[in-house]
């Protein structure tokens, strides 16, 4: 099994199906936790741009730090000037909301748009178990992420 070297999504090859197909938005990258997360959201339909697949989410009970994740990529990524958003879908679980804040930090500096996906699906959800419905609407109705922050 070989990742694209881009979004690190599994592909067979160097660079995926997504990151290769000129009629995605190239400038709009979704954040997700695994592959998993890539196929719930693909079968919506809703989502045009690319994506970023981390390969899980920090979790200091299970050892999980931001260098375990492929999080520098992203930066680089964001700091290329070729990115106009970031939308972060990861789940809505303490370590999703940890992720979301690291790299919120990591990227606040650059002048992209950084939202959330809309949060229909209630807290504790696993992104790949929401029904593709209320996925779809919850990435057409993302949210600027510095929102979800003066809620706490
Ligand atoms: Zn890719």
């Amino acid at each position: 099994m070989k990742y694209c070297s881009l979004c690190h999504n599994v592909s067979d090859h160097d660079i995926c199906e997504i990151c290769a197909n000129p009629s995605r938005d190239h400038s709009t990258v979704c954040v997700v936790e695994d592959i998993r997360d890539v196929m719930a959201i693909e079968n919506t339909s809703q989502y045009r741009g690319v994506y970023h697949v981390l390969g899980g989410i920090i979790s200091p009970m299970d050892g999980i730090g931001p260098g375990d994740l492929s999080i520098e990529s992203l930066v680089v990524k964001a700091n290329s000037g070729e990115l106009k958003e970031v939308i972060m879908a990861l789940s809505t679980t303490m370590e999703g909301d940890t992720t979301n804040f690291y790299i919120y930090k990591r990227l606040k500096g650059s002048s992209l748009n950084i939202t959330t996906i809309a949060r229909g699906i209630s807290i504790g959800d696993e992104l790949e178990y929401a029904d593709e419905v209320t996925l779809g609407r919850s990435i057409v109705n993302r949210t600027p992420y510095e929102n979800s922050l003066s809620l706490k």
